[in-house]
């Protein structure tokens, strides 16, 4: 009896795969794994969530999964084996919502605050990286970190900000609220004493009228993105580098996928053009799924009606494949996560407009994704979705909204009710303070409510939104859902608002993939899935968990191809690929901080500095108290 090789596979991890190579007449090099790792403790995330010690790789797949035994069975004389000493294993992590193809545009001319441990470290590294920065090259910092970060908690001064760059332009961006500018990025940029008032913005002055170099995002961000799109952009040999440079970063994460959510000034098709290449010549280290994102205010639905003629949802394939419309599908709709602000109303032009957009994207079979941080705004989408549910049925299609920071049960259940789910990020393990600051430690408890959205059944993705407010380091996201914690150490949630890790870990592999409707085929480890894991440098089940958001891949493998590997593996890892441009700050700082790095060391050369900022290190658990700590529900 002659079996086809995916029935094989299929029977192999069925009955074991041991039992299957006698019951057919194809030759074992036919069925043999390219690739076994074993020895390992495999968090498989099945139904069961069981743990396995090895699996079986062929034609990018998974083939086999048990244990040791088991799997070894199938070895071939041209089989590779790894052995993973003991290693945790888990499927490659799956960001639901992200914006790495406009991330990768930029990776390489950004300096990554990401993780820095203190203020000196980060102003050192500015200042390091003004004085390597060619004209007319700025210093950008955009995203990725704040102030309950670093020892000093607090924020950079504009004079402090200035002595690091006297010359080179610098731009800092604050989450979504202020930019810092140097006097010679306000001259870049010209912003001057006759500078009319920007609408959706200010630019503080002084008591002259001249431009200080803050920027507030009042009432909204756009004057800060406009001001950073004034910068010159990377040429397109280094946008490739750059972008294939992000998402080694990635996988040195352990993400192996995203669902990309567009962005302001992330134009399709033609800022797509470098992916695009990376994909055709396969150099794609993770897998993208991307939503289209409006960027036309009035033109939303003159955007959509094009694109739906342009293309389709699962145009592509499994590395890089369109996945419908959003995360902006009608600016009218956006309300934007500024804590230090009040919650914006959206104009009554919200649901006309939405119900357009909504309407042609439900009639082509396009699913769609919708930004939404609070209830009040939800509500009104709801409503205009549930109009449009009644005339042409979404009937099965993933559409789902990001963020959902408050909302309530009532809408949860609205949302079940027409088959949508819910992509949540750490956005308040950044933001979390200033929004207790406004809104109160108990409405803090469930914002998001992740908990609630579980228990009443709605597929809940995880993710971080990087890199322009939260960072894209997926495992400071995980020890957030598992710890409610702060990246500055402030407790937001209760237990019975947090996860198991477990739990948590399933959001960000199995969770994610129906949001790209991958359900089935990523996010476990099974036979027939595709091969994409991550060994990583500690066991995330038992470590203590304010070690989580330290854990790293140390083995990154993606459609069965090391991506990524460190330590005991780097004899596996791939070529390294140089950096270019020369002067970018990944070639010297890398990306998320690394302690014991260059980063590290170059940041901490200057000996009374390294006192000052140890001794300042030294006490920060005692001395810092944030002011709402008197809060009876955090203690
Ligand atoms: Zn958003
Ligand atoms: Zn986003």
């Amino acid at each position: 009896m002659l079996y086809t090789r995916r029935e094989i596979l299929k029977l192999a991890a069925l009955l074991g795969a041991s039992q299957i190579l006698g019951a057919c007449s194809t030759s074992t090099k036919d069925i043999e794994p390219e690739l076994i790792l074993m020895n390992g403790r495999i968090a498989t995330q099945d139904e069961r969530r069981s743990f396995a010690q090895a699996v079986a790789i062929r034609d990018g797949r998974f083939a086999a999964v048990g244990s040791n035994e088991q799997v070894m069975a199938l070895r071939g004389s041209n089989t590779e084996i790894i052995d993973l000493g003991g290693r945790t294993v888990i499927p490659g992590l799956n960001d639901s919502h992200m914006h790495p193809i406009r991330g990768g545009l930029n990776y390489n001319m950004e300096l990554r605050w990401d993780g820095v441990p203190s203020l000196a470290d980060a102003l050192r590294m500015l200042k390091e990286q003004a004085a390597r920065t060619p004209p007319p090259q700025w210093v950008r910092v955009v995203g990725g970190w704040n102030e309950f970060q670093f020892a000093e908690r607090r924020l950079p001064t504009l004079d402090e900000i200035n002595r690091a760059a006297p010359e080179t332009p610098v731009f800092v961006l604050h989450l979504y609220d202020r930019a810092l500018l140097n006097g010679a990025a306000l001259r870049a940029v010209g912003y001057t004493k006759d500078t009319p008032a920007p609408i959706g913005g200010e630019i503080q002055r002084d008591k002259q009228g001249n431009p200080t170099g803050l920027l507030i995002a009042r009432p909204n961000a756009s004057i800060l993105y406009s001001t950073l799109a004034k910068g010159p952009k990377l040429s397109r040999q280094d946008q490739l580098n750059s972008t294939r440079h992000f998402m080694r970063e990635l996988n040195r994460f352990g993400v192996t996928s995203a669902i990309d959510a567009g962005g302001g000034f992330q134009n399709y098709p033609d800022d797509y053009e470098v992916i695009n290449e990376l994909h055709k010549r396969g150099e794609m280290t993770m897998r993208l799924a991307y939503n289209l994102f409006t960027q036309k205010p009035k033109g939303e639905l003159a955007d959509f009606t094009q694109w739906t003629k342009l293309t389709k949802p699962g145009a592509g394939d499994d590395f890089y494949r369109m996945n419908g419309a959003g995360e902006n599908l009608v600016y009218s709709a956006a309300d934007f996560e500024d804590f230090l602000e009040p919650r914006p109303d959206m104009p009554p032009s919200m649901e006309p407009d939405l119900k357009a957009v909504v309407r042609l994207l439900a009639e082509n079979r396009w699913p769609f994704r919708l930004h939404a941080t609070y209830d009040e705004t939800i509500t009104r989408a709801l409503n205009v979705y549930e109009e449009v549910n009644r005339d042409v049925p979404f009937g099965g299609l993933h559409w789902f909204f990001d963020h959902c920071e408050t909302i309530s049960d009532r809408n949860i259940e609205r949302i079940k009710a027409l088959g949508g789910g819910i992509a949540i990020q750490h956005r308040m393990a950044f933001q979390g303070e200033y929004f207790v600051d406004r809104y109160g430690a108990k409405q803090a408890e469930r914002t998001p409510p992740i908990r609630r959205m579980l228990e009443l059944g709605v597929p809940v993705g995880a993710g971080t939104d990087a890199t322009r407010v939260a960072s894209y380091n997926p495992f400071v996201a995980l020890y957030w859902l598992v710890t409610g914690k702060t990246v500055g150490g402030a407790v937001l949630y209760p237990a019975s608002n947090r996860l198991e890790r477990m739990e948590a870990l399933r959001l960000y592999t199995v969770g994610s993939s129906w949001f790209s409707s991958d359900e089935g085929k990523k996010g476990s480890i099974a036979a027939g899935q595709l091969a994409d894991l991550a060994a990583l440098s500690a066991d995330y089940f038992s470590i203590p968990e304010e070690q989580i958001k330290q854990l790293e891949s140390v083995l990154t493998i993606v459609g069965g191809k090391v991506v990524y590997a460190t330590g005991e593996f780097s004899r596996l890892a791939p070529p390294p690929l140089p950096v270019s441009p020369d002067w970018s700050p990944v070639k010297t700082y890398g990306g998320y901080w690394r302690s014991g790095s260059q980063a590290a060391k170059s940041a901490w050369s200057d000996d009374a500095t390294k006192i000052a900022v140890t001794q300042n290190r030294g006490s920060r658990h005692d001395t810092w108290s944030p002011w709402w700590l008197g809060c009876g529900c955090f203690v």
